[in-house]
């Protein structure tokens, strides 16, 4: 599963063939560690003209611990730059994007972060509807432009959503979103009344109960491991046939193990009647479950389409239904979606799976209004290339291929996609709804 060209590169010998050889050299990631300071550096905060952001943003920059500074400094290396651009209103003034970036883009840190904050632009009207739409361009294009690991993204605050983007500000600051690369993220109006900070930014799930499907290996099992971190107590579940590395899981987050077929009929009643009985209800789901079957629709037998239209779609929706229908999903509840960048863009030989995951982003779209009324979210991940047993199995120069056309140039982490589904599920995210965030390094495909 490691991936050896990236460790042969940051060798005496790797580093001199690929200068030689002007072969690309992934950079080491900066990933999060309990305790470190949220960026390498200050962050330099700049803002157009009648933005309305820049004093939360201030706020709650400094509320993370954040050095802010707002006037650039000699030999300065800069953890962040952070542009309130909703003062732009006509695209004219997109010029001061070119200002404040322009002669501090190469000041920043590796790992370092840009993100521009604008006003959603299906809000907005005339003129500054198409200048916020802009907005897209200029933040993805950094994304591909910056190096040694630093990321670019775009941040829509609707009117009135202010005070209820910090959840979102520390994730996209900190090393928590290293593999989150070139999105688009929107906060909305709705839910901000309920988007309180938690009591301890370090603890921000203590007293919740999660679950996680698909949690004896991989992603769910990092899942699994960041949820419990954050202080979430974890239903970890899994197949029967997973039963032994679905117990070393749960243990090792001191959570409980549910040996469950998600796609069996009493499947949704079973997993309702179990939240409700241990735990009075649960907090957070999250539907990380799932299989490929890859052939070719011409070769593709019937039962390879059923099985992965089956676990990836099918059961989870039936699960919603359970535990929407009884309220075992307790009040400000999450949930969240697994998807993929081939649900995004498709993919040779996954048809059926490329189906069910943009049935995923489906399932987002229709539910977001419905979870926003009961004062809820949900939210999918869209992973790219990720270091697993499922893409361990994948032919070796497609693998290749997989990680290094990315902004990144190489796979994510398991934990990538597991802090990503963190800051969905943090109490303080309440206005972050209906989202598909790509955690793929900026991967090319579908870009
Ligand atoms: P994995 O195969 O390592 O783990 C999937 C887990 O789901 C397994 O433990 C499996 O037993 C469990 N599972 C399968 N069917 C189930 C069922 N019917 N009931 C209960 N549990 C079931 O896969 P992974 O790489 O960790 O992927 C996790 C999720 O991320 C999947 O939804 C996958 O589609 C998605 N994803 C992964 C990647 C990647 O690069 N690895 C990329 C995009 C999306």
């Amino acid at each position: 599963m490691a991936d050896k060209y990236q460790q042969f590169t940051t060798t005496p010998l790797g580093k001199f063939v690929t200068a030689k050889l002007g072969l690309p050299t992934p950079p080491v990631l900066r990933r999060y560690r309990p305790g470190q300071p949220p960026l390498d550096g200050p962050a330099l905060v700049g803002a157009a003209p009648g933005g309305r952001l820049e004093k939360a943003l201030t706020a709650q920059l400094t509320s993370a611990d954040i050095d802010v500074v707002r006037a650039p400094a000699d030999d300065t290396r800069y953890g962040a730059l952070v542009f309130d651009a909703t003062g732009i209103i006509d695209p004219a003034q997109l010029r001061e994007l070119y200002d404040f970036f322009h002669s501090m883009i190469r000041d920043i840190a590796p790992s370092g972060r840009v993100v521009v904050l604008g006003t959603p632009p299906e809000l907005a009207e005339g003129r500054e509807r198409i200048a916020q739409r802009a907005l897209e361009g200029f933040t993805r294009t950094m994304g591909k432009e910056l190096k040694r690991g630093a990321t670019s993204q775009l941040v829509y605050v609707a009117d009135g959503a202010e005070d209820a983007a910090e959840s979102t500000m520390r994730f996209l600051l900190s090393a928590k979103s290293a593999f989150v690369d070139g999105q688009v993220i929107r906060v909305g109006a709705a839910g901000t009344k309920t988007a309180q900070p938690p009591a301890d930014w370090a603890q921000p799930l203590h007293g919740k109960v999660a679950l996680v499907t698909g949690a004896s290996r991989g992603i769910g099992a990092a899942i699994a491991e960041v949820l419990a971190r954050d202080g979430a107590h974890v239903v970890a579940l899994d197949i029967p046939a997973q039963g032994g590395d679905l117990s070393a899981v749960a243990n090792r987050v001191r959570g409980t193990a549910l040996q469950l077929d998600i796609t069996a009929p009493d499947a949704p009643q079973r997993l309702a009647d179990h939240l409700t009985q241990r735990h009075g209800g649960v907090d957070i789901v999250v539907h990380n479950a799932g299989i490929t079957r890859d052939k070719t629709l011409a070769k593709m037998s019937e039962a390879a389409w059923d099985a992965v239209l089956t676990v990836n779609l099918a059961a989870q929706l039936a699960v919603n239904d359970a535990l929407l229908a009884g309220g075992v999903l307790r009040e400000n509840g999450r949930i969240i979606g697994v998807s993929s960048i081939a649900g995004i863009a498709g993919n040779v030989g996954q048809a059926n799976y490329a189906a069910s995951k943009a049935g995923v982003i489906g399932m987002i779209d229709e539910a977001a209004p419905r979870m926003a009324e009961r004062g809820g979210t949900i939210n999918a991940v869209a992973p790219g290339f990720i270091e697993t047993q499922m893409t361990a199995k994948v032919p070796l120069m497609i693998r290749e291929f997989g990680r290094r056309l990315s902004s990144l140039a190489q796979g994510g982490l398991p934990v990538d996609v597991a802090e990503t589904i963190a800051w969905f599920a943090n109490p303080a995210s309440s206005a972050v709804n209906g989202n598909v965030v790509r955690v793929c390094g900026q991967g090319f495909l579908g870009a």
